[in-house]
């Protein structure tokens, strides 16, 4: 396993790998979810390549991105294994040099949920992933469901900018209590943590009503509200029924949905989804 940190020896030893590139995107601190991402990659590509940065653009001024948790040796000690190829783990510098000024923006589709909490996060993640994917050039790309919008907009980009790439969307991998695993639940502690769980109990909730028969949105809406509510230490920040595609809030459910939500447990911001077939 190789790890490439400048740009010019990443498109040398990218010209170098004969086949098919899979492209795994990731800000480090990595866990289980992720690791499923490189495996499914694997078995799908002749050659994967995993990214590491911790992208300044994506975090707002006042978020975490001094905090955000690191530990490149452990991340490359759990990556070896997989019978990665290649790992670049490129500087802020690299990515944005002095008098960097090009950015990739998706309009609608960025505006609600995520959007309207971390107003310039989405225009970090696609000013990145599409340099990523100008670096790498991969055949195929995969992401996790855990951050459905993040999908949906780079879905989105790829068809907009004619980008040749598969992107491929992984499900969620969760502890054995339903939290679904992410870098950021290492900043929950004792209660807290136990506390967490309200976010999947809260959409467990919804789909049991949903598969009751009940295709009111804002009946499902409600019940996640009513659970999430039911837990003292968490705040709400949004609960959404949405198109699948376009993220828009429904009424009605019909088609393929997304319940997703956002909730604030002490200092930590956690968000969960399902699916709704
Ligand atoms: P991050 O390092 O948080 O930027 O995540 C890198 C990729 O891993 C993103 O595509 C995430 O959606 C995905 N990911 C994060 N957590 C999970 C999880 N619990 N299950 C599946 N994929 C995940």
């Amino acid at each position: 396993m190789k790890t490439i940190i400048g740009l010019d020896e990443l498109r040398a030893s990218r010209l170098s790998l004969a086949g098919t590139v899979g492209l795994v995107p990731t800000m480090g601190y990595l866990h289980k979810g992720h690791l499923s991402l490189i495996r499914l990659a694997k078995s799908e590509c002749d050659n994967v390549i995993v990214s590491i940065f911790v992208n300044p653009t994506q975090f707002g001024a006042n978020e975490d991105l001094s905090k955000y948790p690191r530990d490149l040796e452990r991340d490359l000690s759990l990556i070896e294994p997989l019978g990665v190829d290649l790992v670049w783990t490129p500087t802020a510098e690299i990515m944005y040099p002095t008098g960097y000024q090009t950015w990739v923006e998706v309009d609608a589709i960025t505006r609600p949920l995520e959007g309207s909490m971390r107003p310039t996060h989405f225009k970090g993640v696609t000013t990145v992933v599409a340099k990523l994917f100008n670096a790498v050039q991969p055949h195929k790309a995969y992401f996790g469901q855990k951050d459905a919008q993040q999908a949906a907009v780079i879905r989105q980009m790829v068809r907009d900018l004619n980008f040749p790439i598969d992107v491929i969307v992984c499900p969620i991998v969760r502890e054995a209590d339903g939290l679904a695993m992410s870098s950021r639940n290492k900043y929950l502690e004792g209660a807290d943590r136990k506390a967490a769980t309200v976010l999947f109990h809260a959409l467990s909730a919804a789909k049991v009503l949903y598969e009751s028969g009940e295709r009111n949105a804002e009946a499902l809406r409600g019940k996640m509200k009513e659970v999430l509510e039911s837990e003292p230490r968490a705040t709400v920040q949004y609960v959404s029924c949405a198109d699948y595609d376009s993220l828009e809030e429904l009424d009605v459910v019909k088609g393929k949905a997304l319940l997703s939500m956002a909730v604030v447990l002490g200092k930590t911001r956690l968000i969960d989804n399902f699916v709704l077939n």
